[in-house]
């Protein structure tokens, strides 16, 4: 994400704490009682600027979205978007994905959602990718037994990696699209990486994994 550096962003998320959560240590193991209801919590890692995450809680009221994105200027414009037509089962976290174990209890998230993450094409960065073992492991310690991954991206390169990484973890393949744009997948909500990358004409690439039941792997 190009980053227009926005100094104000702090002090705007700042006066938003209804909708920002700024101390998620503490809600750990307590989302359901901060959304106010069980229904199940689904995650975005990387939210950037917030389209996808405010159109699936729009779409999906049954369900309970928290968007989690480093950047403070980027993650302002999902608060912008949130303000303009505000829904209550919607979050957004100002943090690295790296922690997320600290914000998050086991099984108390349903589903994680990556979309167009940072592809770190040298092989020297694989680490950082965040379908890389490691963060597999992470999605794992927060996730209910079953729970799924659901990721998109254009990156043909990032896309190979993720399956075999997915594979080798164990994950059950469920779905996977290699056009999702020229296929019957309905219920699509755009990126904004995807609208801007899908009208260059780049494909887009999806694919959803479950993690097994311990029994089954
Ligand atoms: N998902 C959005 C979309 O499709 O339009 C943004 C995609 S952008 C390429 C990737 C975003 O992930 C960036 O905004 C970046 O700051 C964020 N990001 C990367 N690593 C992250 C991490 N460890 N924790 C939280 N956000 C991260």
């Amino acid at each position: 994400m190009r980053l227009r550096h926005k100094p104000w962003a702090k002090d705007k998320l700042a006066e938003h704490a209804s909708i920002v959560v700024h101390n998620p240590e503490e809600k750990r193991g307590k989302w359901h009682e901060l959304f106010g209801n069980d229904k199940p919590i689904h995650i975005e890692v990387g939210t950037g600027k917030g389209r996808f995450i405010t159109g699936m809680a729009k779409a999906n009221p049954h369900v309970n979205y928290i968007g989690i994105e480093l950047q403070d200027s980027v993650i302002v414009g999902a608060l912008d978007l949130i303000l303009e037509d505000v829904t209550p089962n919607i979050r957004l976290l100002n943090q690295n994905a790296e922690d997320l174990q600290k914000f998050f209890e086991s099984n108390e998230i349903d589903r994680v959602y990556l979309n167009f993450s940072d592809p770190w094409p040298k092989n020297r960065h694989e680490k950082r990718r965040l379908t890389y073992k490691t963060y597999l492991k992470m999605y794992e310690d927060i996730l209910v037994e079953n729970g799924e991954i659901h990721f998109k991206t254009d990156n043909q390169g990032l896309f190979e990696f993720s399956l075999k990484s997915f594979s080798e973890y164990g994950l059950l393949l469920k779905f996977v699209s290699l056009d999702l744009h020229h296929s019957d997948f309905e219920g699509n909500i755009m990126t904004e990486y995807e609208e801007k990358f899908a009208s260059k004409g780049n494909r887009i690439y999806r694919s959803e994994v479950q993690y097994r039941s311990s029994n089954l792997s």
